[in-house]
């Protein structure tokens, strides 16, 4: 089977983009395009309007975002710093997504990205506007209001994007919608995504795309026989409670031999450095590796020398392991066929299998469509605690003693239990040696990590009230400026450290500073991010003083370092 050479982003160039956003995706470790990315981007090139069918985590961001760029770059003389192109979004969270997507794919291309949203202060946008914006993504109310000042002018406008139509509508923007895109001029492409096609959607579509192509990700149906017999669990998660859930459900679960997926290459190198970081033995694997890289990685896993596989879906495609006990989706996949894939590496050959999904509570709609795909219950699980934890360790600890007391050859401690027994009882002598060895084991048991644990009521055609929460889907108009606080997680701050790429620095480093230095459990710590001159660290609020300061105390990597901190999104 065909596994892609280094760097190869093949798939995105056969799609029809220009080089410099094949560079740009290929720069962000996406191996190949995602379903909706593979049926739409061609629709789009060619200039059609077009109705899509996807929901949040399938890449359609990118699906939109790259040919729009492509457009807008066929000819950045005319009309420079006016808006070419207009995304509506439904709220001030999406808003900032997408303009945050797009402003990375469109590096080097020489075409500006503003976001306009309700709750931030309007001066700032003005000025951003006036600076020059042609890609303009904003929330109705406030294009709205732009429009109304005549800060923003859309006379210029070629390609119009309504992202998350039926999240719009719900949150009734219909009006506002028909009255910005009555001041686009008729000759523009226009885009519809929406979750479903509702007839709500169909109409809306009909009154501002130009007879439109469909663009509908169909769902591969599979034979009962072939589903993988493999108990699914879910744990859902925050973004910045990530990592320390998954060393939770490891240090659980400790698995014989585990394949943990991840969407991009860079989240495969990022997650398997923190990994290590934590005390893991984990191994990278994606199509950005060497050949002879690859093989080498594969032969630790599958000679049982290396227990965790950290993998892209491409570099993992048709991987033929039998032990694979434990899958773990890090990331959700792009579509659920994918989903179905990735568990069906393991349970082979009437072994026992889990599957397991750290999924955020905005993205639990995906879990329907997974229980419907694979027909089976994806049961919800609640993280184990620091209790279960020790309590585990406490029944393996049984199962070794009684292995080692099998094995014989204990003599020598024989003599000495014998001369304790003359001082103490033999039960306690028995319980302090096992507590002793255990309080080794415990060293490393991270503190408590608060999460969701309920299942959440799930509807297939729109978030519930939850997704709404998580995701800021609250009327635009209302300023937030509290720190991320949600019902699954307490608040977490963002810490950006001075220090990156160019100072060599890995997440191991960072984990070691603040670790060691704040004296906090590594497990605490959430998403590491290291960009080229800067690092930026989840940190629990309530710690984020105390690693602040240890850190000014400190060097990493030979560097002073300074550190900010703002509450995390
Ligand atoms: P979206 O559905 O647009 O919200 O995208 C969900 C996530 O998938 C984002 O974090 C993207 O960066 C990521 N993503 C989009 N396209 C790809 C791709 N082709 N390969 C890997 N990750 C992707």
């Amino acid at each position: 089977m065909k596994t892609p050479s280094a760097g190869d982003t093949s798939g995105f160039a056969s799609l029809g983009l220009a080089a410099p956003l094949v560079a740009a995706v290929s720069a962000l470790g996406y191996e190949e395009p995602t379903p909706i990315q593979r049926e739409a981007i061609p629709v789009l090139l060619a200039g059609h309007d077009m109705l899509g069918q996807a929901a949040t985590g399938t890449g359609k961001t990118a699906a939109f975002a790259l040919p729009l760029l492509n457009k807008l770059s066929e000819d950045t003389k005319t009309n420079r710093g006016k808006a070419r192109a207009l995304v509506l979004v439904p709220t001030r969270e999406l808003a900032m997504q997408v303009a945050e997507a797009l402003h990375k794919y469109a590096k080097g291309s020489n075409l500006n990205v503003v976001p306009v949203y309700g709750g931030a202060p309007m001066d700032h946008q003005i000025r951003a506007l006036r600076r020059g914006a042609e890609v303009v993504v904003g929330t109705p109310g406030r294009v709205l209001d732009h429009l109304r000042r005549q800060t923003l002018n859309l006379a210029a406008v070629e390609m119009l994007v309504l992202d998350e139509a039926d999240e719009m509508l719900d949150m009734g923007f219909s009006e506002d919608i028909d009255l910005i895109v009555a001041e686009t001029p008729g000759t523009r492409q226009t885009a519809l995504f929406a979750a479903t096609f509702a007839p709500r959607i169909l109409s809306i579509a009909g009154k501002h795309l130009k007879t439109p192509k469909k663009v509908q990700i169909a769902q591969e149906k599979r034979a009962p026989g072939k589903l993988p017999q493999v108990r699914q669990v879910a744990y859902i998660v925050g973004r910045g409670q990530k990592t320390g859930a998954l060393s939770r459900i490891l240090d659980f679960e400790s698995p014989k031999s585990a394949i943990i997926f991840c969407r991009t290459r860079l989240e495969v190198d990022e997650l398997t450095d923190t990994l290590n970081a934590h005390g893991y033995g984990a191994q990278a694997l994606h199509g950005g590796m060497m050949q002879k890289q690859r093989d080498r990685v594969m032969q630790l896993f599958r000679s049982e020398k290396a227990d965790i596989l950290v993998a892209t879906d491409v570099a993992a495609r048709g991987l033929d392991i039998d032990h694979v006990s434990h899958v773990i989706n890090y990331d959700l996949p792009t579509a659920p066929e994918v989903y179905v894939h990735r568990i069906g590496r393991t349970g082979r050959i009437g072994r026992e299998g889990v599957a397991i999904t750290l999924c955020a509570p905005r993205e639990q709609r995906f879990l329907q469509y997974a229980e419907r795909l694979t027909k089976q219950r994806v049961e919800i699980g609640k993280l184990p605690t620091e209790a279960d934890l020790r309590k585990r360790r406490l029944e393996a600890a049984k199962d070794a003693i009684r292995e080692r007391i099998t094995a014989g050859g204990l003599d020598d401690t024989r003599e000495l239990v014998e001369s304790l027994a003359q001082e103490f009882e033999m039960i306690d002598i028995a319980a302090a040696a096992v507590a002793m060895a255990n309080d080794s084991a415990d060293k490393t048991v991270v503190a408590d990590i608060p999460v969701a644990d309920e299942r959440q009521p799930r509807s297939y055609d729109g978030p519930s009230r939850d997704d709404r929460g998580e995701r800021g889907y609250q009327r635009e108009s209302r300023p937030s400026r509290e720190p991320r606080e949600s019902r699954d997680e307490g608040p977490m701050m963002v810490l950006r450290i001075s220090v990156g790429k160019d100072e060599s620095v890995r997440p191991a480093d960072l984990v070691g500073a603040i670790a060691g230095e704040a004296k906090i459990p590594s497990g605490v710590i959430g998403a590491i991010k290291v960009h080229d001159d800067y690092s930026l660290v989840e940190i629990p609020a309530e710690l984020a003083e105390r690693v602040v300061t240890a850190l000014k105390r400190t060097q990493i990597r030979g560097h002073r370092v300074t550190v900010q901190s703002k509450p995390a999104r």
